[in-house]
């Protein structure tokens, strides 16, 4: 059966090939449904059980969550479908054939990150005449690079379920236990617009955001001097004030004004909890300028992550690759499937250097000591499972 399955080097090809892209501009937007029929052709051949997963109200996109073996426990190994948008004219060969130049594989997603897919499949090839203890699990998801939309829908369904999952981003290999989370997020102040000579005529929605903005900037101080983690390049959570638009003219009160600001939570930090805080900043200034303020996210966030230093996953981890784990400054599924249960970290090839730029690649050398590495982790999560519950 499993020659029917394609090498890796053609799986990747055939990935590379079908461009599933993400994007928030509704007409630049792809579906993810062949790469995900392709893997889930590829991985049925292997005697894997297929459930592919529609992403409630978001047709065109759907999950594949892939099995081998079965009962509580294993090891899942995730990765999403989707890429981001590309600028084909500053490739130097195009983003949807894969092309190996210098040692390296060229294509849009080949580290960020469709070329773990194959070397996950490459790496679980070898084990589908093994019994397992614990399943295997692959999962492909919808949507990462925009909504995360996909990640949700696996945690409303309640599913996967199985003890430990390493998300395949690329880290060049290094284990990584933590990242911060990431918000963002509007304010809209509507006043009331009149001739500027008499400002009793309005309600100036100028004037009500520059209190917003002396709020935000002290919510951010505050932040700064209560959380901190020296694991992070930059060690303290971040506010960053985005964009801002607001009136039309000099001679008229400002009737409505618009700002978007971004936050990046350390790890213990609750997405709900910031909300709240800067609604309970920002309210008592409705009554001040005689203004509204409306609060709300421009999409659902992404919470931060953490795994213990201490974990199973992130031990063995480290003593595979010789890395200590570490924390990065980028955004992934990992909250998502750690609220599903599993512990959780990202661990994959490819450099985030390459991602999300022209002639984006996957040097030839990461992909043997990858598939490596994740044929050590089935044996001792899948195979050897037994030993967890030895060791209690
Ligand atoms: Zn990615």
């Amino acid at each position: 059966m499993s020659q029917q399955t394609p090498n890796l080097l053609q799986m990747l090809g055939q990935l590379i090939a079908t461009p599933s892209i993400s994007s928030t501009t509704p007409g630049r937007d792809m579906s993810n449904l062949s790469v995900i029929t392709l893997l889930a052709e590829w991985l049925d051949n292997l005697g894997f059980k297929t459930e592919i997963m529609p992403v409630p109200e978001n047709p065109g996109k759907a999950n594949l969550i892939a099995t081998l073996g079965q009962g509580p426990g294993g090891l899942v190994l995730s990765g999403h479908t989707d890429t981001v948008p590309c600028n084909e004219e500053l490739w130097q060969s195009s983003p949807f054939a894969l092309t190996e130049r210098d040692n390296r594989l060229y294509g849009l997603g080949t580290c960020d990150m469709k070329g773990f897919f194959p070397i996950a499949i490459e790496a679980a090839r070898q084990f589908i005449e093994t019994p397992l203890a614990a399943p295997l699990i692959i999962l492909a998801t919808a949507d990462e690079e925009s909504s995360m939309s996909g990640a949700q829908a696996l945690v409303d369904a309640g599913k996967p379920k199985a003890r430990y999952a390493i998300i395949g981003e690329p880290t060049e290999m290094s284990p990584i236990r933590m990242h911060k989370g990431m918000m963002m997020e509007s304010i809209r102040i509507t006043g009331n617009s009149g001739h500027s000579s008499d400002p009793s005529l309005g309600a100036n929605a100028l004037d009500a955001m520059h209190s917003v903005l002396s709020e935000l900037v002290k919510y951010r101080t505050h932040l700064q001097q209560n959380y901190t983690n020296s694991a992070f390049s930059v060690s303290v959570p971040t506010l960053n004030l985005g964009c801002i638009h607001g009136g039309d003219n000099p001679n008229r009160i400002c009737g409505q004004c618009e700002l978007e600001y971004d936050v990046r939570p350390l790890p213990g930090m609750d997405l709900s909890l910031v909300r709240e805080d800067i609604s309970k900043r920002v309210s008592p200034l409705e009554d001040k300028f005689g203004v509204t303020i409306d609060c709300q996210p421009l999409f659902s966030g992404i919470p931060s992550f953490e795994t213990k230093q201490n974990a199973s996953l992130v031990q063995m981890a480290e003593q595979f690759t010789g890395h200590t784990a570490q924390a990065v400054a980028f955004g992934t599924e990992a909250p998502f499937l750690q609220e599903l249960g599993m512990e959780t970290i990202i661990m994959g090839p490819g450099s985030i250097k390459q991602a999300h730029q022209p002639d984006e690649f996957l040097a030839l050398e990461q992909i043997n000591p990858t598939v490596d590495i994740l044929s050590k982790m089935i044996q001792r999560y899948c195979v050897d499972a037994h030993e967890e519950h030895q060791g209690g």
